[in-house]
């Protein structure tokens, strides 16, 4: 049972290895005509509702999907070569869509993306997204860039949460810990779109349809405009996401075991 609280976090499961270099990424070229046919079939999906999920089966649905993705997201982050293998998966109970990387390790998922969620593939698209970006080491490049964008052009991170001492652990799955939440950054559009294509990867060598994971790029780009959440403030719009992610699922289909590297 959970203790009512402001907000509750967990946090599972630390891998390490080790790595070097900045990824670079054959991300898909995407042409114009597939654009305006993503952005049509967005506008043709009815509106997203969310149905009632309780705490502690969206956080059971997030820890095994995770558990899921996790051996798949391995072997991509080792085919990268980067620094970061190890996630802390984080949970928050707000109802807003919204997921994000930040810090060492942090991946946060908000209750509102297993309410919008229609199948397992979009739960696990969006975990495998957050996954990539510390994969890819977007955190660091950000912080760099961010660094530097706020002596020039005043860019500040945003902390979204300051309330992370208030919370109530449960042990749902091994390895689980209480970690504190940071601040989200945001990532360039380069970045994103190479989050997504990463997340493809994964969830397919983790036995997801890529055709049901890409329910939730409908979703977002449907919802995008009329909600605040950051995820799609800071994220690349609906349409091209969807078009990417269309072309990163034929790749893959071809064939392709990793993702193509510059
Ligand atoms: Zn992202």
């Amino acid at each position: 049972m959970l203790r009512k609280t402001s907000f509750f976090v967990f946090v599972l499961g630390l891998l390490f290895l080790a790595g070097c270099a900045t990824p670079q990424h054959q991300l898909p070229d995407i042409q114009d005509n597939r654009v305006y046919a993503a952005a049509a079939e967005i506008a043709a999906t009815p509106e997203p509702t969310p149905r009632e999920v309780s705490d502690h089966e969206a956080v059971a649905r997030i820890s095994a999907l995770y558990n899921q993705l996790k051996p798949a997201a391995l072997e991509v982050c080792r085919y990268v070569g980067e620094h970061h293998c190890e996630w802390e998966l984080t949970y928050s109970p707000e109802e807003e869509v919204n997921a994000y990387a930040s810090d060492a390790a942090t991946v946060v998922i908000y209750k509102g993306i297993v309410q919008y969620a229609r199948s397992d593939a979009e739960i696990a698209m969006v975990i495998a997204h957050e996954m990539a970006h510390h994969i890819a080491d977007h955190i660091r490049e950000s912080q760099n860039s961010q660094a530097v964008g706020a002596i020039i052009g005043g860019v500040a991170m945003t902390l979204l949460l300051g309330d992370a001492a208030a919370y109530s652990g449960q042990v749902i799955a091994d390895g689980m810990q209480i970690g504190a939440v940071a601040g989200a950054l945001t990532f360039s559009r380069k970045q994103e779109m190479e989050a997504d294509y990463l997340s493809a990867y994964i969830i397919a060598r983790a036995g997801f349809d890529l055709d049901a994971g890409r329910g939730i790029l409908v979703k977002l780009g449907r919802m995008s405009g009329r909600t605040e959440s950051t995820v799609l403030d800071t994220h690349p719009a609906g349409p091209e996401r969807l078009a990417a992610w269309d072309l990163a699922a034929a790749e893959i289909r071809s064939g392709s075991p990793m993702p193509r590297k510059r």
